[in-house]
């Protein structure tokens, strides 16, 4: 007799005169290659992974398979009715499929029942990963960078949360010299990982470096992506390459003409701007242009030149702390 479309032979696709090894073999190799997370997009990847231990946890069975091969079902209930898997141990099943999970840390998850497969997914799934049977995780990481640094590219170091897999080893737990010292021989890091990342010059807002196989363990690893966000200050704002900011003068400087720092670098304002005018510094963006909208007022304009007079003055004593050093002993 046949079962129909969950004939458990059928889904594993093994003859009827399979033994147990064959059947064993089949399972272990279909239940890794359809789990859901290796087949992302695929809405039915989940149910056809529980198909398929169900259909093992028919067969490994004796009784089950014979009632099977008699019957055409295992069921209580009317025939082609779901089979009942109350009685199955769904540890026995992953541990018989040499598919390597750790129940100990597992306490608060049924392994059987009736309902177990929905409700052992997840646990089944994360540990699945843990084992590294599936694609690792991708990881998000956020750095926020000074317009300075987003403009000419530096060196900043990133925390990668974990678990990640263990860069020193690559995730085998073993070097040349034995156990890996850095993640002492798991091939993970639990707390994560301190990474440097190079800055390239000219970031743009929003833009994602990739950091391949520094995200979650598995096979393949995940990659951790570290997006650049980029800090302006109060009243500017980034828009694409360019950016955008406000520039304060008093109506003196507005008249005669001025020479001030506006977002890091200096910008020569001709005499005779007038209030709301746009000015455009070609090349003073994050490859981009910056763009200025001059206002006249007396005081926010006397602050910011005193800013200007701050910065002169912190410029001059380095100038000069570097001219000493040249002529130390
Ligand atoms: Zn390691």
């Amino acid at each position: 007799m046949s079962g129909g479309a969950n004939d458990p032979y059928d889904v594993l696709g093994v003859p009827r005169e399979a033994d147990a090894d064959t059947i064993k073999r089949a399972y272990r190799k279909l239940a890794l290659q359809n789990h859901p997370d290796r087949n992302p997009g695929d809405a039915d990847a989940e149910e056809r992974f529980k198909t398929i231990s169900e259909a093992y946890a028919t067969l490994r069975d004796p009784d089950a398979r014979r009632r099977y091969d008699t019957f055409g079902h295992v069921g209580r209930g009317p025939a082609g009715a779901r089979p009942d898997f109350s009685h199955v141990d769904w540890r026995v099943i992953f541990q018989e499929a040499d598919i390597p999970m750790d129940w100990s840390r597992r306490g608060d998850i049924p392994t059987s029942g009736n309902v177990v497969f929905d409700a052992l997914f997840r646990g089944v799934t994360s540990m699945f990963r843990q084992a590294g049977l599936l694609p690792g995780e991708h990881r998000e990481v956020r750095l926020k960078l000074d317009v300075a640094t987003a403009r000419e590219g530096g060196r900043r170091r990133v925390h990668v949360p974990g678990p990640v897999r263990c860069g020193t080893c690559r995730g085998l737990g073993h070097d040349a010299g034995g156990r890996c010292a850095t993640c002492g021989g798991s091939g993970q890091l639990q707390r994560g990982l301190d990474v440097d990342v190079t800055i390239p010059a000219q970031v743009r807002h929003g833009a994602r470096l990739r950091l391949a196989g520094l995200g979650g363990p598995g096979q393949p690893p995940g990659d951790a992506f570290v997006e650049l966000l980029v800090d302006v200050p109060p009243g500017a704002r980034v828009e694409g390459r360019d950016l955008f900011t406000e520039v304060f003068l008093t109506p003196l400087e507005a008249a005669r003409g001025v020479v001030t720092t506006v977002l890091g670098i200096p910008v020569r304002l001709g005499g005779g701007v007038r209030d709301g005018q746009r000015v455009r510094v070609v090349g003073g963006g994050l490859g981009g242009d910056l763009v200025l909208t001059v206002r006249t007022d007396i005081w926010r304009g006397l602050g910011r030149a005193a800013l200007d007079t701050a910065r002169s003055f912190v410029a001059g004593l380095r100038g000069r702390a570097a001219h000493d050093e040249r002529k130390g002993p």
